[in-house]
């Protein structure tokens, strides 16, 4: 990619940025993600909550993208960035370390060095949802901000979904950009792909505790997921522990 039509892409992502954090479309999520910032957990009672929506983070000049469900109460709804201080955010951080997108394993808070090459992670919706569970009208009001990230991104070449609801916005998101849905409908699976000439998608179990607690995400699964992601990208095999290279 050529210097200014990266950056270009950087300005239009930037402004991207600044129109989806000042949403307010969902009067729900909006009074909900405002209260959790209000309020706080006890163990973050001295830290200012961010308390808007999210914008996606990452490599500009990204060929695979990482989308999740929606920011959490606690997790990115606290530190302005998608899956940064929640356990979900620890083990997909960690992943992509060790498979070569990340050039450190944590991720606790904006400006705490992080740097992703080749990836771009964001989420179905932007705010917060009680009880993690975005109504379908909500989904379907955030749609426009995923068309136009994905618009403003023609490197993307496969879409790792982060559980079902990851899977069906991405169908969705796809449809909205002119991409038929096969019939029958594409259900979700771990390590299900869905081949396309334009954004393929890959399933994966999301890296909640519920799933990670009981085993039913393991690293080495949540690796493997991202090392095929990879393949189907075109990028290289990863670095040993993600070292070397050069991170933006
Ligand atoms: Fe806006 Fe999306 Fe948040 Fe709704 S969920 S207020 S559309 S950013």
């Amino acid at each position: 990619m050529s210097s200014a039509f990266a950056s270009e892409r950087r300005v239009a992502l930037a402004e991207l940025e600044r129109e989806v954090t000042d949403c307010r479309r969902c009067p729900r999520l909006v009074a909900w993600r405002e209260q959790v910032a209000r309020e706080r957990r006890a163990a973050f009672a001295h830290e200012t909550y961010w308390g808007r929506p999210l914008p996606g983070f990452g490599d500009p000049a990204a060929r695979v993208l990482v989308l999740g469900l929606a920011p959490a109460a606690h997790g990115g709804n606290r530190t302005g960035r998608v899956f940064t201080g929640d356990r979900s955010g620890d083990w997909l951080f960690a992943a992509l370390w060790r498979t070569g997108f990340a050039n450190q394993p944590q991720s606790t808070r904006r400006g705490d060095g992080l740097r992703l090459r080749d990836c771009w992670i964001t989420a179905a919706v932007r705010c917060a949802p009680p009880a993690n569970r975005p109504t379908p009208q909500e989904r379907d009001t955030c749609q426009p901000w995923a068309e136009h990230e994905l618009s403003l991104m023609p490197d993307v070449r496969i879409i790792v979904c982060l559980g079902a609801f990851a899977w069906d916005a991405a169908l969705r998101l796809r449809s909205a950009l002119g991409e038929a849905t096969p019939r029958p409908r594409p259900r979700f699976g771990h390590g299900r792909e869905l081949p396309s000439t334009r954004w393929p998608l890959i399933g994966c179990f999301h890296p909640s505790q519920q799933n990670t607690f009981t085993g039913r995400l393991t690293e080495e699964m949540l690796d493997a997921v991202l090392r095929r992601a990879r393949a189907l990208a075109g990028l290289a095999e990863p670095q040993p522990h993600g070292g070397g290279g050069h991170f933006l």
